[in-house]
């Protein structure tokens, strides 16, 4: 019996359940079955006149002999299953699993571009919380985002601290996510609260519209500027089935030195907790005494 391909194939065995289990919370593409739960999802209202829809290419009246047009595809939605819209969610609960979800925020800027390399060279996606105002200025960077697979959510418009009126709350998010929508043609609704705040406003906002609110349970502190390596160590020494990791891709230098840390992942198996790329998330496991 070869005893290395069975050992091979329970970990193959593992990493999936856990990529299955953890797309339960994250980000899925619609599907036509009705048993999806996202096709319940309810469309984004109240836009502002001025921004309700990208524009629509004019179509032509078409003579008799053009095709009839093709239907519109489905948009695509990043959402959680029902049972967590209103929810504040702090870490997946998976079992026999060991996958993390990796998260960014503050972005899109230039810097996403090279975590996207990064992400990709390791065949993991993530997901990036995006500023409205970034949205606007960087687009063609967000739609990368989801071009390779990565899912989307909202961050706010300004990355207000301060106590919000529900105007205000509503203005930021809503703006927010119409960009997420023009920039990226996806819509979602995953909303992280600048500085993880649940008490100025925005939460509160958040969860009547039917977000979820993605906290974290590991944060390895990229934004005081820490090394790359002890980043790296923090996220690994820390991981646990279901965890989400803070990491930045805007805000100034803690997206570089997250970068970097990505780059240490797959090479720390020389600890006690082994990560190694997979797509999605990495996937995680206690290194056993082997040998
Ligand atoms: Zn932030």
């Amino acid at each position: 019996m070869n005893t290395k391909f069975t050992k091979k194939l329970a970990i193959k065995s593992i990493i999936l359940i856990g990529y299955i289990a953890l797309f339960s919370l994250f980000p899925k593409k619609p599907q036509t079955t009705s048993s999806n739960s996202i096709a319940q999802i309810p469309p984004f209202d109240n836009f502002p006149p001025n921004l309700q829809k990208p524009p629509k290419p004019q179509i032509q009246p078409s003579p008799a002999t053009t095709p009839t047009p093709k239907p519109a595809e489905q948009p695509l939605v990043f959402a959680p299953p029902t049972q967590f819209r209103s929810q504040i969610v702090y870490k997946a609960s998976i079992s026999n699993s060991k996958v993390i979800a990796l998260t960014f925020d503050d972005g899109p800027t230039a810097e996403t571009l090279k975590i996207l390399e990064v992400l990709q060279k390791h065949n993991a996606v993530a997901t990036f919380f995006c500023l409205g105002r970034n949205l606007r200025e960087y687009p063609e960077i967000a739609k990368k985002v989801v071009q390779a697979g990565n899912a989307i959510g909202n961050h706010t418009w300004h990355h207000y601290y301060h106590d919000v009126t529900e105007k205000t709350a509503s203005n930021e998010i809503d703006y927010t996510g119409i960009h997420i929508h023009r920039s990226s043609g996806a819509k979602s609704l995953l909303f992280r609260p600048p500085g993880g705040r649940l008490n100025n406003g925005f939460a509160d906002y958040a969860k009547k519209k039917n977000y979820v609110v993605v906290m974290w349970s590991i944060d390895p502190k990229d934004y005081q500027q820490l090394p790359a390596n002890t980043i790296a160590h923090t996220v690994i020494s820390q991981a646990t089935s279901g965890a989400i990791v803070l990491l930045h891709d805007g805000g100034g230098p803690a997206s570089k030195q997250s970068r970097q840390s990505l780059q240490l992942f797959p090479n720390s198996n020389n600890r006690d907790t082994v990560l190694s790329p997979y797509r999605n998330s990495y996937n995680c496991k206690q290194k056993k005494n082997s040998k």
